[in-house]
């Protein structure tokens, strides 16, 4: 039996106007970021996942407000800071416990889901996951119905409702859309294993590593070898999505 793959298999021209927007799709969302490929060359794929080690020990709560706005600074989200729906691509949380009183401050920021809910449900493919574990919006193709934005348990997505100004080429934004944490995806492809996102950038001084990026599956990444070491867990572990986001001290 013949099918239309069959058909597109047998028809050079075709084939090659394939290949075309196969490229095509490869490519944009921002300069030097692309959408489906990973940057880290001589890694394949399946060895790739991006993720975030966070200390909480080691995090105050000006560290975490520093995370935020290394974030904003980092994205042209700082110019409607002061609207009440400015975009937050990360939240500072507030545990407290409450027999001591004591208090963390972590930063909450898109887990990149390995079983992202937010990919399932969304209509037009808009929402993604990169081969290397990096969730993302494409603002080309998002219509905004915000079904992501209900589907995701982390409440990590924003709805853009400001008219914009002051956007940067490596984060561009479109109002109607939806968007969250790029895991800083244009360092990604900048600098691939030796990328540091913002928000670890803002914290990690003087020899302090409290927030680690790296290439979980890699075991002999500093991020694998200080996970195997210290443990870490992983927020709302039991709705089996597998974030992409650790943290230690909770
Ligand atoms: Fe999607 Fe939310 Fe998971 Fe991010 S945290 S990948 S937005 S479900
Ligand atoms: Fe923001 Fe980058 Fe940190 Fe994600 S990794 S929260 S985009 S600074």
């Amino acid at each position: 039996m013949t099918t239309e793959l069959d058909n597109i298999e047998l028809r050079p021209a075709r084939r090659r106007f394939l290949k075309g927007v196969a490229a095509l799709a490869t490519t944009l969302i921002a300069p030097g970021v692309m959408l489906y490929k990973t940057a880290a060359a001589g890694t394949s794929d399946r060895q790739l996942r991006w993720g975030l080690l966070i200390d909480t020990n080691a995090l105050s709560e000006a560290d975490v407000d520093a995370c935020v706005d290394a974030c904003q600074r980092e994205h042209g989200l700082k110019a409607e800071a002061d609207s009440t729906t400015a975009a937050q691509w990360i939240r500072k949380v507030k545990l407290t416990d409450v027999e001591s009183g004591h208090e963390r401050f972590l930063p909450m920021m898109c887990q990149h889901c390995e079983d992202p809910p937010c990919v399932d449900v969304c209509p037009t493919g808009a929402s993604f996951k990169r081969a290397d574990g990096i969730v993302l919006v494409n603002k080309h193709t998002c219509i905004g119905c915000r079904y992501c934005m209900m589907a995701c348990p982390y409440k990590a997505r924003s709805f853009i409702h400001e008219n914009l100004k002051d956007q940067l080429a490596v984060a561009p934004r479109g109002k109607g859309t939806v968007e969250s944490c790029t895991l800083c995806v244009h360092r990604v492809d900048r600098d691939g294993a030796n990328a540091v996102p913002a928000c670890a950038e803002a914290v990690n001084r003087d020899g302090r590593r409290a927030i680690l990026f790296g290439n979980l599956n890699d075991p002999q990444s500093e991020i694998s070898q200080r996970l195997r070491e210290l443990g870490a867990v992983r927020l709302r572990a039991d709705m089996g999505l597998n974030p992409g986001v650790r943290y230690q001290g909770l």
